[in-house]
């Protein structure tokens, strides 16, 4: 591998990210229990999170718009005031959330630190990604940071450009095969997963791959060997 660009995914990375939705699913659930049981809550809010994603994007004001939605859906435009405001406070303590860094994140920048270019490709709400960066103490290891509205084969190829990298120049790391691995591999960059223990359903795919520039490592720390 010739590489001059390694660029990371943040959410479940870097840091903690989708027990934090999970976390707050959970208080919808208990905040619509007089509607539907969670599993069709769950149905419900995931149906329009995937609609409403080519016009909202990803993030945590995305979720949230969504919950009302949903809100409103399933309750049949009876969800109380109360209620509505009980979900925008849901985003608020998402967002004022403190970064929980991943094990081995803060050493394994640092000894790539100054070897390769380094950036953060993300999607998410550009000023919430930007504060977390900020919040994690761990800006000052990137050259910066790329908020991806999506993370499709062209919004590689065009964020390629930018870095003015060749894709095999390229090395992607993330938890997501869909998002960090299976694009990148495509247009000829390398990649690396990073399994977390849970993923949200969106981000799932139902085949392994198998691929010269793809690997799998367990922990941050063991991309150090793969470089070396
Ligand atoms: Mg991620």
């Amino acid at each position: 591998m010739n590489i001059k660009v390694i660029a990371f995914d943040a959410d479940d990375t870097l840091w903690v990210n989708e027990p934090f939705f999970q976390e707050t699913e959970k208080k919808f659930y208990q905040l619509m229990e007089d509607y539907l049981p969670p599993h069709s809550i769950a149905k419900e809010l995931f149906k329009i999170e995937i609609e409403n994603l080519v016009l909202y994007g990803y993030g945590i004001k995305a979720y949230i718009l969504s919950m009302i939605e949903a809100a409103l859906h399933i309750s049949e435009n009876t969800i109380s005031v109360e209620a509505i405001s009980r979900i925008i406070e849901f985003g608020k303590e998402m967002l004022d959330k403190p970064i929980e860094l991943l094990d081995g994140v803060e050493d394994t920048l640092k000894a790539l630190h100054g070897r390769y270019k380094l950036v953060v490709a993300t999607k998410g709400d550009l000023k919430d990604q930007h504060k977390k960066l900020h919040e994690s103490g761990l800006g000052h290891y990137f050259h910066h940071i790329e908020v991806l509205s999506d993370k499709q084969k062209i919004d590689y190829q065009k964020m390629l450009k930018r870095l003015e990298v060749e894709p095999s120049e390229f090395f992607m790391i993330g938890n997501s095969l869909k998002s960090d691995v299976l694009p990148v591999l495509e247009i000829g960059g390398h990649a690396c997963h990073i399994p977390f223990h849970t993923t949200w359903a969106h981000e799932q795919i139902d085949h392994t791959i198998e691929h010269p520039n793809f690997r799998e490592v367990e922990s941050i720390s063991q991309i150090l060997s793969l470089l070396s």
